[in-house]
């Protein structure tokens, strides 16, 4: 059997793949099993945050790797400890919990929510309320986070104590509120998976002094936003917003599985000894990588990210057969007059690899990807939405 046929017949068959096999690749170019090249504009789903075999991170993965690979959350290590305090000095929290994943950092944020309010609120205040056309992740309680039906409906029971409203509606969440029972509202400052829509800034600012004056915390799930995405290290400082927790993964680690749930001052001592915990939790091979990307998010090289997002963001508006832009950064999405999936078929087709979000193209390129090739991919893929 060739690779496909093998991945077909062993692999559990949740994804559908493109007829394509990636078998190497240089910061945003990846080659397949025949040789053809692609510009990469969507990094592993914002997750190689420089590209793919950046001699950087090679060198803070390889280094840690001689060391440990590996140890039990029983004992110190420095990339941990390190990482966690950068993440704090780089946005003013105060501590940070470590897990694998975007859905294990909502976990973590779920279960400081649960507990900070049942202790500061009552034992009733437990409900978490987010966005419609949210995503928060695939464990059964970040699925019901999810404010989209149809990820629900093979999968119930799922975890009670979720409720949604749409974004904008601020009545809406002051009904949800009103019996007193809500100890948290989870957003996304830009919904990725639900089609690269942001959150309108007059309602984040809303939503801010609300949660606030309620004493209702306010979490933000920056996942896919994060760690440089959106020309600012997190998408809610685009928005002045004072986030009580922070969740992030994707591009944390710059392609280790690594999730990070930062707790401002207010809820930084919730969790305690036992109360939360991972195996693999802060690994420090992730961490050290981690820690590699988060050093080079400066000021000036998030500028460079801002410039990049507003080449392509002009490259697009108004272009035939791009009817939209919607994002920040270097998190685009493209409304397009054809079909989305079969715009990505066709740059597939031309050496580019775009992703989707709904109905939209969604670009998601590496940070530091050359604007050459970003000037090059965008002719790609505005000749396959103009054809
Ligand atoms: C991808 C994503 C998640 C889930 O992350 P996993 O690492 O797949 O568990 C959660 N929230 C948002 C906003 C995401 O984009």
């Amino acid at each position: 059997m060739n690779i496909y046929e093998l991945d077909q017949t062993y692999v559990a068959g949740t994804y559908k793949r493109f007829p394509v096999e990636i078998v190497a690749g240089r910061g945003s170019l990846v080659m397949d099993e025949a040789g053809k090249e692609y510009i990469d504009m969507g990094s592993g789903i914002a997750v190689t945050s420089f590209g793919i075999a950046d001699p950087v991170w090679i060198r803070a993965v390889e280094e840690q790797i001689h060391k440990v690979q590996h140890m039990s959350n029983l004992y110190y290590t420095e990339p941990c400890a390190l990482l966690a305090e950068a993440l704090c000095k780089k946005t003013g929290m105060s501590r940070v919990f470590f897990g694998n994943s975007g859905a294990e950092a909502n976990e973590c944020a779920i279960k400081v929510a649960r507990k900070w309010a049942a202790e500061n609120k009552g034992p009733d205040c437990s409900v978490i309320v987010t966005l419609e056309n949210s995503f928060h992740g695939r464990t059964l309680t970040t699925l019901a986070a999810t404010g989209q039906e149809h990820y629900h409906e093979l999968f119930r029971p799922l975890t009670p104590g979720f409720a949604h409203f749409r974004a904008g509606d601020l009545e809406a969440l002051k009904a949800l509120c009103a019996g007193g029972n809500v100890a948290a509202v989870l957003i996304e400052c830009i919904q990725g998976e639900g089609g690269v829509v942001p959150l309108d800034p007059g309602f984040a600012s809303a939503l801010d002094d609300f949660t606030r004056e309620n004493n209702i915390l306010l979490m933000v799930d920056e996942v896919q936003t994060g760690n440089g995405r959106t020309g600012k290290i997190y998408a809610y400082q685009h928005y002045g917003l004072h986030p009580d927790v922070v969740t992030t993964a994707k591009g944390l680690a710059g392609g280790l599985p690594l999730g990070a749930c930062l707790m401002s001052e207010k809820v930084c001592h919730v969790l305690s000894y036992g109360d939360h915990g991972s195996t693999f939790g802060g690994n420090p091979v992730a961490s050290a990588a981690a820690l590699s990307v988060v050093n080079r998010l400066t000021d000036d090289f998030l500028a460079e990210v801002a410039e990049k997002g507003s080449l392509l963001r002009e490259a697009f508006t108004g272009a035939p057969g791009i009817e939209s832009v919607s994002g920040l950064g270097l998190m685009l999405g493209l409304k397009t007059v054809k079909p989305a999936s079969e715009v990505v078929s066709a740059c597939m087709e031309n050496g580019v690899l775009c992703l989707t979000a709904k109905d939209k193209v969604r670009l998601l390129p590496a940070l530091n990807i050359p604007n050459d090739l970003l000037r090059k991919a965008a002719d790609v893929i505005l000749a396959a939405a103009a054809q």
